[in-house]
């Protein structure tokens, strides 16, 4: 390498405010010790293991062949905001307009491009902590200020609606949720969402909802804010392909905002994506508008995983953890072995073999927490438990 090559680049100082998702870099640590020939058993990366379902991917080569393969509009084709708004209205019970619908490279760019489009320096985010770690970043990246609202055990992970209200000034641009949730597996239950509803009713503060892991939900049913009387013109909806259809690599997601809003956001997208790829949209509306079986199959298949990983991680010393209502992650309670999160995460990868995160990695109020995604084999989540308990017992925790 040269010499001038060496030289640090002189980077633009909101860099220094980006944050990361860890997920990713454990996933690097973890090839790496098996680059040296250790066996690592993966519960870290939030996908689930199932292969896209073989209509979908059928429906993308045959777009591909039917010349689906150049740009298409910012906001998305026509046929597929149609569908995301007939899907979202089928699911919500709410009318929604083709012209409220962006689709853009999966679900994470909804929550990068309303930030970019609401939130000004020095103005305040409201946002669950421990939460996905990119609602943080972006919000510290735009300059704006990240304040965070707690997701707690003993409300079983719900939001407490009077905690948000207590932290709105008038200062707050934008309020995030999230559920089921990332990382504590946790849903909001409806009558907490009303609850918030009626205190946000009134005061014109955008919602965004990120909804991704709608229909990975094991009791009951899922809620937006959106259904509140007065809330639908004010909530932005996150959703998208990955989680749902097992679809993660193909970068497709979307939001549901009011119109106006929508076309800001798909101006964000002629800035920097252009479209989203075009044969994959078509795969999309198969997607949703094609055999839904493989839904139900994949949720009935992780609610088998989440008692195996709760009852295995419960006869852990010093574990103790609760069931999850959603998504495909368990966040059990370490405070009683004494460690931190993270050295946790650490030993357990480097001296079990087994890859997860400490909850550190979704914010500073996920101390005394780990987390484990059961998005793999009950065969591999009871290795990973024997492990684990093999560890910690010559550990003497
Ligand atoms: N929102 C949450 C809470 C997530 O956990 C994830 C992915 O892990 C996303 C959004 C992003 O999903 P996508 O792959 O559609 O960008």
């Amino acid at each position: 390498m040269s010499a001038i090559a060496q030289r640090a680049i002189r980077l633009a100082e909101r860099m220094s405010r980006l944050g990361t998702e860890s997920a990713f870099e454990v996933l690097v640590r973890a090839r790496a010790l098996e680059a040296q020939g250790k066996e690592i058993i993966h519960l870290e990366i939030g996908e689930p293991d199932f292969s896209t379902p073989a209509h979908i991917v059928e429906a993308a080569t045959r777009a591909l062949h039917d010349g689906w393969t150049h740009y298409g509009p910012s906001a998305g084709l026509p046929e597929l905001r149609e569908a995301v708004a007939e899907y979202t209205a089928g699911y919500l019970g709410v009318p929604v307009d083709p012209d409220e619908v962006v689709v853009t490279p999966g679900g994470k760019p909804i929550m990068f491009f309303v930030i970019l489009a609401l939130v000004d320096e020095g103005d305040e985010v409201l946002y669950p902590n421990p939460g996905f770690p990119i609602y943080e970043s972006m919000i510290s990246f735009v300059g704006g200020r990240a304040v965070p609202y707690g997701l707690r055990e003993d409300r079983d992970f719900d939001v407490d609606a009077e905690e948000i209200i207590d932290k709105i000034t008038d200062r707050t641009r934008l309020v995030i949720l999230n559920s089921p949730q990332n990382p504590t597996g946790g849903v909001m239950s409806r009558d907490g969402l009303e609850a918030l509803a009626d205190k946000l009713a009134g005061r014109e503060i955008p919602v965004l909802s990120d909804e991704i892991y709608h229909r990975l939900i094991y009791e009951g049913e899922h809620s937006s804010l959106a259904q509140f009387p007065g809330m639908k013109d004010w909530t932005i909806i996150l959703n998208g392909f990955s989680k749902t259809y097992a679809m993660t690599g193909w970068r497709m997601g979307w939001g549901v905002m009011r119109a106006d809003l929508a076309r800001q956001v798909a101006q964000l997208m002629t800035n920097s994506n252009s479209c989203t790829a075009s044969f994959s949209q078509i795969a999309g509306i198969e997607a949703l508008q094609g055999d839904q079986s493989s839904v139900g199959v994949m949720r009935e298949e992780f609610r088998r995983r989440r008692s195996v990983i709760v009852e295995g991680l419960n006869r852990i010393p010093g574990f103790s953890c609760r069931q999850p209502r959603g998504a495909f992650y368990v966040f059990p309670n370490i405070r009683e072995t004494k460690w931190n999160s993270h050295a946790l995460a650490d030993a357990i990868l480097n001296e079990a073999g087994v890859a997860c995160l400490g909850g550190t990695a979704f914010g500073q109020w996920g101390e005394g927490y780990l987390r484990f995604s059961f998005a793999n084999s009950v065969e591999n989540i009871e290795r990973a438990l024997e492990r684990i308990e093999s560890w910690a017992s010559k550990k003497r925790i």
